[in-house]
């Protein structure tokens, strides 16, 4: 089974997946870890990937749809999350032809809804709370590249709602709950 997680940054999809690949051996494939990893080798193209990511705008989609492209070459298990890809339509038409060229579907697209003023509190939040803890702190969680994050959000990848709406693979969650609530909602739509 493969799926899609999509939602505005903050919503909890990293947190999911990981759940999904404990429980059910899924392969998580997040375009943000594949790009935070490639921007560490220190090459021309990882210093702009950084620079980037750093202000909160989307990396074109030749980059990702090639890391997505190499990883569904090599990755095997039981299904892939598909964790911040596609982010735009280009991707989600990308990624759809990609599926059929090794004779796999896409089989649910959840979408998580979770309001502006959570997202921008959960990932200021986090941003503190790692720098408390002497833990890395991501360039992009503070409230400014977090704004723009989420215009991006709404202006490119929101309209993939409407896109996977129109091929009838959308099913929306509530992201607001307590973790394992939305455990509970993403398990409900997998096994519905
Ligand atoms: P979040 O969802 O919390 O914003 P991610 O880890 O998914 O975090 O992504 C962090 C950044 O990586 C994004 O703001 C963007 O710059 C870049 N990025 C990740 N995935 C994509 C993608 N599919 N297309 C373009 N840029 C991406």
């Amino acid at each position: 089974m493969n799926i899609i997680l999509l939602g505005p940054p903050g919503a909890g999809k990293g947190t999911q997946a990981a759940h999904l690949v404990e429980t059910r051996g899924m392969i998580q494939l997040s375009t943000g870890d594949m790009l935070r990893a490639a921007r560490t080798s220190g090459t021309e193209m990882g210093n702009i990937v950084a620079d980037v990511m750093d202000r909160g705008e989307l990396v074109t989609d030749e980059i990702v749809i090639g890391l997505i492209r190499e990883q569904l070459e090599t990755a095997e298990g039981n299904g892939f999350i598909f964790d911040g890809f596609p982010r735009t339509l280009a991707q989600a038409d990308a990624l759809g032809a990609l599926l059929e060229e090794k004779g796999e579907s896409l089989d649910a697209v959840i979408e998580m809804q979770v309001d502006d003023d959570t997202l921008v509190q959960r990932v200021v939040n986090r941003g503190k709370e790692a720098a408390a803890a002497g833990q890395p702190v991501r360039a992009d969680d503070n409230e400014e590249s977090m704004r723009t994050r989420l215009m991006e959000y709404y202006k490119k990848t929101a309209p993939l709602i409407g896109y996977y709406y129109a091929k009838g693979q959308i099913s929306s969650i509530d992201g607001l709950g307590a973790i394992e609530e939305v455990q509970g909602a993403i398990a409900g739509v997998l096994e519905g």
